[in-house]
């Protein structure tokens, strides 16, 4: 998260004797008062350079400045940082176990919203986050892009994204109507609609990432006719995250699709196509590979050869038969449907679970067992697949990643009267 330093709040004691100080002493200038009858307290703001000291001054003997004048004495009071996202930022800070005095954004001054992070979790100094009204809101459209963090028992899942792109409406809902699918999912002029492509990094024994979004080899042209986004770049959202393409140990396709595998490869200088992840073993269904190495008519415009046949010549390929634990706590499960040997990861930590469903269930909007992609090679294998899955996902409680979908990392499929939901995590 980025932060900046908004203020430093001081409770002060006699206010005419710290004015004294900071506004005559110092020649500092104080900016009008401030009540804050949250607090019963006011406040005097001074201006220093990009921030400001903030003098509290209790009100009433029952005011939160005055027990704790009593029982310190004047002095550091809070720091308050000043982010984007509170939300994101709570979230985050949740994830890697931060004690918060508050774990929603109340609203602060100036129609911004602010929480309190415990002193416990922040060596002793009471931490304030702050967002102002003015501030970016978080990427509404095309799509959200944030990184995104949820610890899962011992791992951690990190989503990130490789930007965006958009294909048919029609083709991605299959069968059902275009008066149906458009209510949730808006298309252009040309009837095409906005996907993510959504990594997903899991920390645990080691570092893996399961598929890499589309990568950068493509030309205009190809760009073009997807409508590419890659503004959030896989590079990108990892340097975001904090995670370097040498971390990563294993790489796991769910498939071999362009949309999936184009990042795990990359042209360097001298134009060679290398691995992406040079430490990495990549983990490869044998039935996809041989899918995709000798593509037919239909699944051709999918297989990029140049996203995957490299990995083989730098002899970091590994093939695996069947549904297999690739590390503790994490395995691949055959899904078939969307392509013969299409899997998904089912991920596992402390009886917490999370599934990375590829395109088994590419959005939110393809939950209901029939929302079925026109791309589906098998789709009555999907439909099975699904069915199960789905079930399973409501029985465990399991943390679905969607990996296309525009809005929503991740969330929980909840069914009522028949009808199923996806109740979004993670936003
Ligand atoms: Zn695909
Ligand atoms: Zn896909």
């Amino acid at each position: 998260m980025k932060a900046t330093l908004d203020h430093v709040g001081i409770a002060v004691r006699d206010i005419a004797a710290a004015l004294a100080f900071y506004r005559d002493a110092l020649g500092l200038d104080i900016e009008a008062p401030e009540e804050v009858a949250s607090q019963r307290a006011r406040a005097h703001f001074v201006p220093v350079g990009g921030s400001k000291l903030e003098l509290l001054e209790a009100t009433a003997p029952e005011s939160p400045i005055a027990k704790y004048v009593d029982k310190r004495g004047p002095g550091l009071h809070h720091i308050t940082l000043r982010v984007d996202d509170i939300h994101a930022a709570l979230a985050q800070l949740k994830a890697r176990g931060t004690k918060l005095i508050d774990e929603h954004p109340r609203s602060g001054a100036e129609g911004g919203l602010v929480a309190f992070i415990h002193p416990s979790s922040a060596h002793g100094v009471l931490v304030e986050l702050k967002q102002s009204a003015l501030s970016p809101q978080p990427l509404a459209q095309p799509g959200d892009s944030r990184v995104q963090r949820v610890s899962l028992g011992d791992m951690e899942l990190v989503s990130l994204t490789d930007g965006f792109f958009c294909l048919d409406g029609g083709s991605m809902f299959g069968t059902v109507p275009k008066a149906l699918w458009e209510i949730g999912t808006p298309a252009d002029a040309r009837n095409r609609i906005s996907l993510a492509m959504r990594p997903l990094i899991v920390r645990g024994a080691r570092t893996m990432i399961i598929d890499a979004g589309m990568g950068d080899k493509e030309n205009e042209t190809f760009r073009e006719l997807y409508s590419v986004d890659r503004a959030r770049s896989l590079d990108c959202t990892m340097a975001e995250a904090g995670i370097s393409r040498e971390e990563i140990d294993i790489v796991v396709a769910s498939h071999l699709h362009f949309d999936h595998a184009g990042g795990f490869t990359f042209r360097d200088a001298s134009g060679r196509v290398r691995p992406t992840f040079p430490r990495a073993q990549y983990v490869v269904r044998r039935g996809e590979w041989e899918d995709a190495t000798h593509p037919h008519e239909r699944s051709r415009a999918a297989y990029l050869a140049d996203n995957y046949v490299p990995l083989a010549e730098a002899g970091v390929l590994q093939l695996v038969d069947e549904d297999a634990t690739i590390m503790p706590g994490v395995k691949v499960r055959r899904t078939g449907g969307h392509c013969m040997h299409h899997q998904m990861v089912l991920i596992e930590s402390k009886g917490k679970t999370a599934a990375y469903v590829a395109d088994l269930i590419p959005t939110k909007a393809h939950v209901p067992d029939t929302w079925i992609a026109g791309y589906d090679l098998y789709p009555m294998d999907t439909l099975g697949a699904k069915k199960q899955f789905v079930k399973e996902a409501m029985e465990k409680d399991t943390l679905v990643f969607f990996a296309h979908d525009p809005a929503i990392v991740a969330g929980y499929v909840r069914e009522h009267d028949g009808k199923r939901r996806v109740v979004p995590a993670l936003s």
